[in-house]
């Protein structure tokens, strides 16, 4: 059986990562140190003879005994409002917990393959962006620790890769959605459902003309999956590109949840990107994929996992704080 290692395993895409790699066979191993990741996405694995759990924090020397194949970095707050609260660690699992992971693929002979980003092109001028586009980030905005923390990333595993020969792959994540959002992380799909749920207005940042493209969690997954399977070891960027403003995206949630909320115009963040929409050509010629999930279908089942919410969940989790962590 062959035996994969997923950090962040308890978060969002971590625990939809955990799922793909158990159905295809094989022996997985899951770590999260719980910061932002909730036990919750993956509890239903732990009853699985194929499936064992460590919780640790990976920017902290990795220890796991027997045999890898690979090895899939998603630990990360991966949220403006995380980044905020917590600066220090977004940097540190990046950086330091990358770093002790290409140490652990080396030690274990193990193919690496790390979450980066959408985030690496900025506030992007190249529309829209392809792999070759180097980016347009504030390295010291509210952003930049994010930011900064996954070019690094890409730079320490180039490196690894052409010094060592170590075998790595990586995504250049865009907007991802699905069941298993943390509905308080402030971005902004959960940010308009939870809102509507809750009666509450849905608050657009800025005028709403600035746009993202949302891709539905079970193609992020397959993309993923296949770049990790292929011989290519340059950035895919890994995305949907059907893209929207955000004021339209407002609508069409009130429209979804069949509400009659308002909307509020808030103050936009600094350094938003007011434009995202990936080039996926590389990902289609090299990894033979392209998203199948339409936005209306997608989010019709996220927005079915956020109802299934219990009352106490959708009021309590917009309040969850970070403090404890940030003492540390
Ligand atoms: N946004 C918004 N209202 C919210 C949360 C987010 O208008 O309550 C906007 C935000 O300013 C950004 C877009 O939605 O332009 C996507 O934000 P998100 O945090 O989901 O992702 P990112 O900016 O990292 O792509």
């Amino acid at each position: 059986m062959k035996r994969v290692l997923i950090t962040g395993a308890a978060g969002f895409l971590g625990s939809h990562l955990c799922d793909k790699f158990i159905d295809e066979g094989f022996y997985v191993i899951g770590m999260d140190n719980l910061i932002t990741g909730d036990l919750k996405n993956i509890e239903h694995l732990f009853k699985l003879e194929n499936f064992d759990f460590y919780h640790h924090d990976v920017s902290k020397f990795v220890h796991v005994p027997g045999d890898l194949d690979y090895i899939l970095h998603f630990a990360s707050p991966a949220s403006p409002i995380d980044y905020l609260k917590i600066p220090i660690q977004t940097l540190k699992v990046g950086s330091l917990g990358t770093h002790n992971l290409l140490g652990l693929a080396m030690a274990k002979q193990a193919r690496l393959l790390i979450a980066s980003t959408s985030e690496v092109y900025g506030d992007p001028q190249v529309h829209p962006q392809s792999e070759n586009y180097f980016g347009n980030v504030n390295t010291i905005g509210p952003r930049g620790v994010y930011d900064e923390a996954k070019r690094f990333q890409e730079s320490i595993t180039m490196a690894y890769h052409r010094f060592h020969g170590l075998e790595t792959r990586i995504a250049r994540i865009f907007n991802t959605y699905g069941p298993r959002m943390r509905l308080n992380d402030g971005r902004v799909i959960p940010a308009f459902i939870g809102q509507a749920l809750r009666g509450e207005d849905l608050t657009v940042f800025g005028d709403g003309s600035q746009t993202r493209s949302f891709c539905y969690v079970d193609d992020q997954i397959d993309g993923i999956y296949r770049l990790l399977m292929s011989d290519y070891s340059e950035p895919v960027n890994i995305g949907n590109p059907h893209e929207i403003s955000i004021l339209d995206f407002a609508e069409e949630i009130i429209k979804l949840t069949g509400t009659d909320q308002k909307i509020r115009f808030e103050a936009l963040p600094k350094d938003d990107p007011m434009q995202r929409q990936p080039d996926i050509s590389k990902a289609k010629e090299i990894l033979d994929w392209e998203p199948k999930v339409n936005r209306a279908e997608g989010m019709k089942k996220t927005y079915d996992y956020f109802k299934s919410l219990s009352k106490e969940e959708l009021h309590k989790s917009a309040h969850k704080d970070f403090s404890e962590h940030n003492r540390k």
